[in-house]
């Protein structure tokens, strides 16, 4: 039997110092209220409409139903979606399919997700960050010199949720004839004026991504989507495994497609928001800055982070932090539900009553 460090010893070199990603339940922790992965407080499902009638059989790589079903809602045609297991899979085929080893880069606009950089690293490809103006819109010089095959533009951005218009996307693809431009649209539910999936029809090297693990509350049921043109999705489809979507899967992620299911999502989003601007308003005179959102989720700076921080897990509230410079002093809250939202916004008025009193 080999002992665990010549095992160790095994690990592709490139990857020896590769950090996982700090996902919602790798963290553990004591923990009360989490809203440190932009999950939805809600819980959806009607298990009534899970027929598992033919359990048995492969399904579809692509569930015809399922396709359609998105296509219909983010107004493209069938043949421009592909259903993944979570946007996070499509950011890995799309490297998977269009970079060579060794060779290609990918860029994506920092401080942002952190997954375009841990997937870019374990395909053995090189990843640029270029970095936002400092209200995090888009460098207006910017274009693809070093002809990076793929280009990264989260919006909202995840965690500032700010907002980089339509319009700066297109100048962006203008100026960057080479490669693929992909915009993660992961939280666009939460401002849907801002896609641009109508930009597909125009530029073929248009990738956007979407899923229903954010608006649509089914980050445990593993579905998301890439929406380009058909020379695109005809080559990503080649790559992608030849049964992603499940069979309970499909038919859970249709049911949230349905017009139920999308008027229960809208309900859903204006609690959210409702509740955003709730803690947005308690956090003016604690944060030294709390940025606008267009999320369910807020990014604030403070003063003294690590006291905030400190106090949040006294009441085991688990928020987010980062360790990249450029967002030491801030922290992301998820909004949660009303009475988690609550518990956070009387912290903070306790916080500043006990300032006051100095
Ligand atoms: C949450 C998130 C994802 C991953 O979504 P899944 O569909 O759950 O894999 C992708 N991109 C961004 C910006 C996210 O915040």
């Amino acid at each position: 039997m080999a002992k665990e460090n010549s095992i160790v010893s095994l690990l592709r070199e490139d990857l020896s110092d590769l950090k996982p990603y700090q996902s919602a339940r790798r963290i553990g922790g004591k923990g009360k209220i989490f809203i440190n992965a932009n999950e939805s407080p809600f819980a959806n499902v009607d298990l009534g409409a899970v027929n598992f009638d033919t359990i048995n059989r492969y399904p579809e790589q692509q569930p015809e139903r399922l396709v359609e079903a998105y296509a219909n809602y983010a107004n493209v045609e069938p043949q421009n979606v592909v259903c993944t297991r979570g946007a996070d899979e499509a950011i890995e085929l799309l490297i998977r399919t269009f970079c060579n080893v060794g060779k290609d880069s990918i860029s994506y606009f920092a401080p942002s997700y952190g997954m375009y950089q841990i997937s870019a690293k374990t395909c053995g490809i090189r990843s640029i960050q270029v970095p936002f103006n400092d209200d995090y819109t888009l460098p207006s010089d910017w274009s693809n010199t070093e002809k990076s095959k793929l280009t990264f533009i989260c919006n909202p951005n995840n965690p500032t949720g700010t907002i980089i218009t339509p319009s700066d996307i297109k100048a962006v693809l203008n100026r960057t004839p080479f490669g693929l431009v992909v915009v993660d649209e992961a939280y666009i539910d939460f401002s849907i004026e801002n896609t641009v999936t109508d930009l597909v029809k125009e530029y073929p090297n248009l990738v956007v991504l979407r899923t229903l693990s954010k608006a649509f509350a089914l980050a445990g049921l593993r579905c998301g989507f890439l929406i380009s043109s058909p020379q695109v999705t005809q080559q990503v489809l080649k790559v992608l495994a030849p049964y992603p979507v499940s069979v309970p899967v499909e038919q859970i992620a249709t049911q949230a497609l349905s017009s139920t299911g999308i008027t229960l999502m809208k309900q859903q989003r204006q609690l959210i928001e409702q509740n955003r601007q709730l803690l947005m308003d308690a956090l003016i005179g604690i944060a030294q800055k709390v940025l606008p959102s267009a999320s369910n989720f807020v990014y604030a700076e403070f003063d003294d982070a690590d006291a905030i921080w400190s106090e949040l897990v006294d009441q085991e509230i688990i928020a987010r932090r980062y360790v990249v410079e450029k967002l030491k002093n801030g922290i992301r809250f998820t909004i949660g539900s009303t009475a988690e939202n609550y518990t956070l916004i009387n912290l903070f008025n306790n916080i500043k009553q006990l300032k006051d009193e100095q």
